[in-house]
């Protein structure tokens, strides 16, 4: 999961950020709307903390143009500006929830949870590839029934792939989806890792799910066969 952080109160944004970090997210910070449009713009992240009273290009317009291109991106509200007319405008734009500064980042953290725990409107929780299933809710992940033990890193890397079963995902975008900006490690983290899901996913297994694209990427695929 990797969420944004837009908030030009730098002491606030960096508690945040190291509170969701420690809770696994993959988390990006920005400080003024013109870089938030920007990393809006180039990563789908999950959910978006969003500040209202920013310098550049304000919340409100940042909700409004999210929207406007289909961006599906959960986001949450979290704002000094409390009124119900506030709230009201920005529910109407496309906010899922609202947190009134100052807030308590226990209460953060459940509304975040909370929101993450929602699937996409017409999306089931459960992901279903060939005899793999993940529990998006429960992010328990088992193969012809069996439980899959995996780390957090691990998960969202397949979670990734078989949301978009069936197409390539190329190093870059499962980078963006699954690490974070603070990630300055080499950019061979992806194979490192579609290695270890596979010691753990295929291996035991006859069908093999997770396809490598040469030159491309990686897909997982129920027919892997199928056009390599
Ligand atoms: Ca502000």
């Amino acid at each position: 999961m990797r969420l944004l952080i837009v908030e030009d109160e730098r002491k606030v944004a960096e508690v945040v950020a190291r509170g969701l970090r420690a809770e696994r997210f993959a988390v990006d910070v920005a400080h003024d709307g013109l870089s938030a449009w920007q990393m809006m713009d180039e990563v789908a992240y999950d959910l978006i903390i969003l500040d209202l009273l920013l310098p550049g290009v304000s919340g409100t317009e940042l909700l409004r143009r999210l929207r406007r291109k289909g961006g599906t991106s959960a986001v949450l509200v979290l704002t000094a500006r409390g009124t119900t007319a506030d709230k009201v405008e920005n529910f109407d734009l496309g906010a899922d929830d609202y947190l009134t500064k100052p807030f308590a980042f226990a209460e953060l953290l459940a509304r975040v949870k909370a929101l993450l725990r929602r699937p996409p409107v017409g999306k089931s929780n459960l992901l279903t590839v060939a005899d793999l299933e993940i529990d998006r809710l429960t992010q328990q992940v088992r193969r012809a029934g069996k439980r899959i033990e995996l780390t957090s890193k691990e998960y969202g890397l397949l979670e990734y792939l078989a949301a978009n079963a069936g197409r390539v995902l190329t190093r870059t975008m499962i980078m963006e989806h699954v690490w974070d900006e603070s990630f300055e490690g080499l950019t061979n983290i992806v194979d490192v890792y579609v290695r270890h899901l596979r010691a753990k996913v295929d291996d035991p297994h006859e069908q093999k799910l997770i396809r490598t694209i040469r030159g491309a990427g990686y897909s997982l695929d129920e027919n892997p066969e199928d056009g390599v």
